[in-house]
């Protein structure tokens, strides 16, 4: 064989099975999303081009390293060459036992959300594909050494040669000389290789032009949210304290909504709601902190992929990173650690690059950033002398030592911690709301839809001292109601304001309806569009939340300005307990804080509210709670007056 068809054997095995196993990992891709269940044929060929491109790279590096490296054993010597050969067998054991176990969800990140079945026979495939690349090398090798050097020996050289051997080499090369005859088909399977690389190539290199293509003529999205910002720190939506003037700015140049809810009071569900616009428990029936969003159902990024956006997540990462599922979509996902890096800054500057590197092509960027957060760490508005007994910045563990009873603070120590807390919204302004403006003065923002909202509120000390600061235990006013600002010249009213409440859930057919994209009917919530670019307050609706993150499980229902919060099981709760009342209602008209319970009086139309969430509550909670654990459904005096308004038959 000549060493121009050697080396074309060599490249074209390595790519053929560096395609093999980078098809194996895009398939995984598209099986766990469902996309051709979703008929997302455009997503499915990018999932399945992006990693068989780099694997057919990878793949011709591997093969022609293992080519050089033993070739020049075999030049050495038969002894040499086994001894090589071995190692490379345990080498290759010790990477699969590694990826198969310690590395797994690093190396195999989709195995978090595939059935173990589906990760053995991807990783067997993988096994398997490496595995042939390590034999055929070596037996190549090996026919070298044997046969001084060339595949093609003949029938009569092989005896002559193997007779000196005795009865092994004998045998040993006859196998060699099986292999060698294989050499044509080889050839042929190399060339086939190399010439599916290159039609790839040239695919991965065409789909972006081609999605730039289909989506042209569409508006970009920019989708900001920033965690832990409650409604009430804005000035746009009242707050006299000057924490948010960029923001503000950005909010004057287009629509705020007054009452907009998020579905859960935690970063993980909320962020579920917002990009499947379903509600929590639709999505499933456990948010823990060691769940994700299930990858069957279809999230934003991912139809604004289809249709040829380009797509990309700068995120401050935790419940809100690739690994929770919310990759989905996204051509990069980058998870950032604000704590490491000293702030959202990185992020901010990131984002920007990327937009600036875009260019015109239309593309959705979701920006995110835990500022506001705890660790709260920015002094702008605390006095030093009400610190007390804290430090200067307040971290998860003052936190931690509030939840568990041992730091109970006097009222200037809450006063510094609320406002650390204001420090750091005013800190996120100064960022994410600089990122904004950058690229306003660049004209960017000009060109692209903005959107800008928080996944749930934090708990100052409205209610619950052992829990403030915090969120993800209540459903009361101050953990979900939540920013929500868009802003898009020329389409939607600046100025304008909407006064009835909407949902988070809501957002995802808006922004597809806004941009013309195809409605999902998979999702709950309804399409603002009309609202957007007419200024006029939506059609009435009932708005959910529910998923709390710790204590007993609650739902709520906001209709109008009357609102419910039905807590099922009082006494069950996860994680730790925490006092609730089975029912409550609030007029938020005429009682914005949520301090007057009305549940001691039920009009028909607050009846009807929690016959509804009482139908949800037990939907959802029938297949967790076990019978013995479930005790008196409700309290008899309320079921009483339920029946007697004809509910709860
Ligand atoms: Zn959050």
């Amino acid at each position: 064989m000549s060493s121009s068809r050697r080396l074309v054997v060599v490249l074209g095995e390595g790519i053929a099975i560096g395609l093999f196993i980078g098809g194996v990992l895009g398939w995984w891709e598209v099986w766990l999303n469902s996309d051709l269940t979703h008929r997302m044929y455009w997503l499915a060929t990018q999932r399945l081009a992006g990693p068989m491109v780099p694997g057919a790279g990878w793949g011709a590096l591997a093969s022609a390293t293992l080519a050089l490296l033993l070739g020049e054993l075999a030049r050495r010597g038969r002894r040499p060459l086994w001894i090589g050969i071995v190692c490379l067998e345990h080498l290759w054991i010790a990477a699969l036992a590694a990826l198969a176990f310690p590395f797994r969800d690093t190396a195999l990140l989709l195995h978090r959300f595939s059935t173990y079945g589906l990760t053995r026979t991807v990783f067997g495939s993988i096994a398997a594909a490496s595995f042939l690349l390590l034999t055929g090398r070596s037996l190549d090798a090996l026919n070298r050494a044997w046969n001084s050097g060339d595949l093609d020996i003949t029938d009569a050289e092989a005896r002559g040669r193997a007779s000196a051997g005795g009865i092994t080499g004998r045998r040993f090369a006859g196998f060699l000389r099986a292999w060698g005859a294989l050499r044509r088909l080889r050839f042929v399977i190399a060339v086939l290789a190399l010439a599916s690389a290159g039609l790839l190539l040239i695919l991965w290199v065409l789909l972006p032009r081609l999605s730039a293509v289909r989506a042209s003529g569409r508006p970009s999205v920019i989708l900001v949210s920033i965690d832990t910002l409650r409604a009430d720190r804005l000035g746009a939506l009242g707050s006299a304290r000057p924490r948010t003037p960029l923001l503000d700015g950005i909010a004057t140049e287009g629509m705020v909504f007054e009452q907009a809810m998020s579905a859960a009071p935690w970063t993980l569900p909320s962020h579920a709601s917002l990009f499947a616009s379903r509600l929590p428990f639709d999505q499933r029936r456990l948010w823990d902190y060691n769940h994700e969003v299930p990858l069957r159902q279809t999230l934003l990024a991912e139809w604004f992929r289809e249709a040829g956006y380009r797509t990309a997540a700068f995120t401050g990462g935790g419940y809100v990173s690739s690994r929770c599922g919310f990759g989905q979509g996204f051509e990069i996902y980058e998870d950032h650690d604000e704590l490491i890096e000293g702030g959202p800054e990185t992020i901010a500057a990131a984002a920007l690059a990327w937009v600036r590197a875009v260019g015109r092509a239309p593309y959705f960027l979701f920006v995110h950033t835990y500022e506001p957060h705890y660790p709260y760490l920015h002094a702008d508005f605390a006095n030093p002398a009400d610190a007390g007994r804290l430090p200067r910045v307040v971290s998860p563990k003052e936190v931690d030592a509030i939840h568990r009873g041992e730091l109970i603070l006097s009222e200037a120590e809450r006063r510094y911690v609320t406002d650390l807390y204001d420090g750091d919204v005013a800190h996120a302004d100064r960022v994410i709301g600089g990122f904004l403006q950058t690229l306003t003065r660049q004209g960017i923002l000009d060109r692209a839809l903005v959107v800008v909202l928080s996944d749930h509120g934090e708990e100052l000390w409205d209610r619950e001292p052992a829990y403030s600061p915090d969120h993800g235990h209540s459903l009361y006013q101050e953990l979900v109601h939540v920013p929500l600002v868009v802003r898009w010249p020329g389409r939607v009213p600046a100025g304008s304001r909407i006064r009835k409440p909407v949902s988070l859930i809501d957002l995802a057919p808006t922004l597809l309806a806004l941009t013309g994209l195809p409605g999902d009917p998979a999702h709950q919530g309804r399409s603002l569009a009309r609202t957007m670019q007419t200024g006029e307050e939506p059609p009435p609706r009932s708005i959910l939340a529910e998923a709390i993150e710790y204590g007993p499980d609650r739902f709520m229902i906001r209709e109008g300005d009357l609102k419910v919060v039905l807590t099922p099981y009082p006494n069950r709760f996860n994680l730790v307990p925490i006092p609730a009342h089975t029912l409550e209602v609030f007029d938020l008209a005429a009682d914005p804080l949520e301090r007057h319970d009305l549940s001691a009086h039920l009009t028909k139309p607050v009846a009807e509210m929690v016959d509804v969430l009482w139908r949800r509550a037990r939907g959802v909670l029938s297949g967790a709670v076990r019978q013995d654990d479930q005790g008196p459904p409700l309290p008899e005096d309320l079921l009483q007056q339920l029946r007697s308004l004809g509910y709860l038959h």
